[in-house]
């Protein structure tokens, strides 16, 4: 094994066309680094090697004829809930064991077109629907810091295989906070993009008003390279959004001041039961950005103690009509009945965990004729509310500081017996996709185990640019992301 595979794109970029290292050699060393890790880690769910190595030699011909595109040769890791022709596509269900994706994501095909190398299938909850990846049903992925923890989730696997230097990048999706929540458990860059800003055709629905696809990365720059090769208008995406996709990642340039930036600082978001550490780190990262020139603003997001009660009657009701496809006639498992109602039922008592049930459950009363007034129309009202409080806060300041999570990763199993438990740890992520505007993480500390801790810069819709922009200059002058993991 060669030390390609703990490279960023950046630097890989820039080897590839110096030809210091071809495609091939990228790929055959993150396979290497992925058999000498992944027993532990436990991020893939599937790899086609021969198919990522013929991709990775398609690539470095391409090159020979003159494509000098910065994805060319870069190899990305797939949530395993992105349909990738003739990949499966299990959401780490046992429901879509076996399923095998018919084809491309809007979001895959940018990648294809661009040139990137789609690598392997990372591990999730099942459906996006989870915190921890421990409802995960076809494999079990540990936090790369310490594997006695959680990696986050539902993005997991997408964050766990970039801590651990298995993969270079990788793509996620949040709903409530699956990009943000795991490359803050596990180190890494994670961009939750505008609603609208990525096309979501062909990433299986969770919850279709909330759910957006996003970069997990090594830097800020490459989660910037990410976004602007996967956003823009599609008409297969009747939500998404036809404006410009600006040069996020050249645009970021190398003058590390934030002077005449005002950043708001939510009060709300010092919640209640926050773990100390995690406190103190995000106000040192506050200082910080005060020190390079930033003006620091106190904000107010006043609904957000509602977002979590919010989010789960959205999102549920919303999960709760988009399984319903998974009926035993169309998609993977089948367990036969005497008659089609037999079928779906049997089928979907034996393909779904507990988590998706519950869902299902809950999304179905919300819905039902007697309950839809009290508990999804109040919601969406709510939801307005919400929205308006970012609405507010950014005629204020340009972008939001926020922890991620109240907590560093805990413990595998501390909260898997008491859902509520894990739900309200959603409470500092959710009340972006409700909005729908934007928001990343990245790496601005450590609590005195060793775990990594996330802040959250959050934006307004359609303004990535600034959010990737305090990052990177708050990235280049600290040295939280040049850190790995000991365990791996
Ligand atoms: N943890 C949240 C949930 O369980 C968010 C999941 C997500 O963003 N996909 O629903």
């Amino acid at each position: 094994m060669s030390f390609l595979h703990t490279l960023n794109i950046a630097e890989l970029a820039k080897k590839l066309s110096d030809g210091e290292c071809t495609s091939v050699e990228i790929v055959t060393d993150l396979l290497a680094s992925i058999d000498a890790t992944d027993q532990k880690i436990g991020a893939y769910l599937t790899i086609d090697r021969e198919d990522a190595l013929n991709q990775a030699r398609a690539a470095d011909q391409a090159r020979l004829e003159g494509n000098s595109s910065p994805m060319l040769g870069i190899p990305v890791a797939i949530k395993d809930l992105l349909n990738v022709k003739g990949q499966p596509c299990t959401c780490s269900s046992k429901i879509l064991e076996g399923y095998v994706a018919p084809y491309d994501a809007t979001v895959i095909k940018k990648l294809r077109e661009a040139g990137a190398i789609l690598l392997g299938r990372v591990n999730m909850d099942e459906f996006a629907m989870g915190s921890s990846t421990e409802n995960a049903a076809l494999g079990k992925t540990v936090n790369p810091w310490n594997p006695d923890h959680v990696p986050g989730g539902s993005s997991g696997g997408s964050a766990a295989c970039v801590a651990a230097d298995e993969a270079i990048v990788s793509l996620g999706s949040d709903t409530g906070g699956s990009i943000r929540q795991p490359a803050a458990f596990c180190g890494c860059v994670g961009l939750k993009p505008t609603y609208g800003r990525v096309s979501r055709y062909g990433l299986t629905a969770f919850a279709s008003s909330l759910d957006q696809i996003g970069p997990l990365a090594k830097t800020v720059k490459d989660a910037a390279l990410v976004l602007e090769t996967i956003s823009g208008h599609d008409s297969q995406d009747s939500s998404s959004i036809d404006q410009p996709v600006p040069s996020y990642a050249e645009n970021l340039s190398d003058d590390f001041s934030l002077k005449g930036m005002k950043l708001g600082l939510p009060k709300e978001y010092f919640v209640d039961g926050m773990d100390p550490e995690v406190e103190q780190t995000i106000r040192t990262a506050v200082e910080h950005c005060k020190s390079l020139g930033a003006e620091i603003i106190d904000v107010s997001l006043p609904h957000s103690k509602y977002a979590i009660a919010v989010y789960y009657i959205i999102a549920t009701a919303e999960a709760s009509a988009n399984l319903a496809r998974f009926d035993g006639i169309r998609y993977g498992l089948r367990v036969d009945g005497k008659d089609p109602i037999e079928l779906y039922g049997k089928t979907r008592a034996a393909g779904f965990g507990s988590e998706v049930k519950r869902r299902i459950i809950l999304g179905t009363y919300v819905l039902s004729s007697g309950y839809y007034d009290a508990y999804y129309k109040r919601a969406q009202k709510v939801r307005t509310l919400i929205r308006n409080d970012f609405t507010e806060a950014f005629k204020q300041c340009d972008a939001i500081l926020a922890p991620v999570t109240p907590t560093p990763a805990y413990k595998l199993g501390a909260k898997t017996d008491d859902p509520l438990k894990m739900y309200l740890d959603d409470i500092l992520t959710t009340p972006v996709n409700l909005a729908g505007n934007c928001a990343l993480s990245l790496p601005c500390g450590f609590s005195k185990s060793g775990l990594p801790i996330g802040l959250q810069i959050i934006g307004d819709s359609f303004d990535e640019e600034t959010i990737l922009k305090i990052a990177h200059v708050y990235e280049q002058t600290t040295d939280w992301h040049t850190q790995r993991p000991i365990h791996t």
